[in-house]
């Protein structure tokens, strides 16, 4: 496994790559692996020839109050998984070679930034699809993987690649979860045991959601007041906001359609977590 941190380098490489005809996977992180990243590695592993994994905690995503300094760093332990995995290369840059003095460009996904997320991050969603452009420029990737879980993500990204012709298709890959049904998420690490467990109640709420539609329930006012109530039952639990929506536009809808999306973010303790379900979906 090819561990760099240099631009050159990486380019480099990829050059070689595409000379050879190599078909390219490519799964950005910001590290602290756990299973939900390994879902799409192991995906990208066996639809391509050669996997690329980034490894960057993008500053320009972070807000000022958010959790950037004590984000979980454990570069080592995620390359020995890595490499567990067979990944082909590891790039890590550095935040100083990505956004050097005089930077000033980025991605503006427009009407999908200001939704759901978007409201408590306000420039995130740019940070994202700028780091996310960025990287598929180095990479140029034939295909690369997000996950379910960061669903206004995938629509983010999704979009980008579609507005700006970028030939990389990319594949939206199904939530990994605990046994308890908590979706994996490096920012897990923050809850203590107690908390763990009042945040099942974020599953607990989309289920309820998916029965109510199961059984052919289709107001989503009506869907999201039996959330709230699986929500507030739950002491430590605060709704950031509870949104059902379409899958492309993220507006929020007044009667459930195939495809429509239930997503929330929720506060435990101090802990800013997000899930969502595919209301319609089996
Ligand atoms: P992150 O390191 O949090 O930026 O995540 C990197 C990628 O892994 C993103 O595409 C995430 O959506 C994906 N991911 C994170 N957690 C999960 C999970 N529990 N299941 C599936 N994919 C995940």
């Amino acid at each position: 496994m090819q561990i760099t941190s240099s631009l050159d380098e990486i380019r480099s490489i990829v050059k070689a790559a595409k000379k050879n005809d190599l078909l390219i996977g490519f799964v950005p992180t910001m590290g602290a692996l756990h299973e939900g990243h390994l879902s799409l590695i192991r995906q990208a592993m066996e639809e391509n020839d050669t996997v690329v994994v980034s490894i960057f905690i993008n500053p320009i995503q972070f807000g000022k109050n958010e959790d950037f300094a004590q984000y979980p760093r454990t570069f080592d332990t995620d390359c020995k998984l890595l490499s567990k995995e067979g990944v082909n290369v590891v790039f890590n840059p550095k935040a100083s070679e990505m956004y050097p003095g005089g930077f000033c460009t980025t991605v503006v996904p427009e009407h999908l930034e200001d939704k759901l997320c978007g409201k408590s991050r306000p420039g995130h969603f740019r940070g994202v699809a700028t780091v996310v452009l960025k990287l598929f420029n180095l990479i140029q990737p034939d295909n690369a993987y997000f996950g379910q879980k960061d669903f206004q993500q995938t629509v983010v990204i999704s979009r980008m690649a579609a507005d700006l012709n970028l030939d990389v298709s990319i594949k939206v890959l199904p939530t990994v979860r605990d046994k308890e049904e908590l979706a994996l998420s490096s920012r897990n690490a923050y809850l203590s045991n107690t908390e763990k467990k009042d945040a099942r109640c974020l599953y607990q709420a989309l289920i309820k959601a998916k029965d109510m539609v199961n059984a052919g329930e289709k107001n989503a006012g009506e869907i999201k007041l039996e959330m709230e109530k699986v929500i507030n039952n739950c002491k430590s639990a605060r709704i950031d906001y509870i949104s059902i929506v379409n899958p492309e536009t993220l507006e929020a809808v007044p009667a459930v359609q195939h495809g429509d999306v239930a997503a929330m973010s929720v506060i435990i303790g101090k802990t800013r977590l997000i899930d969502n379900i595919i209301l319609t979906e089996n």
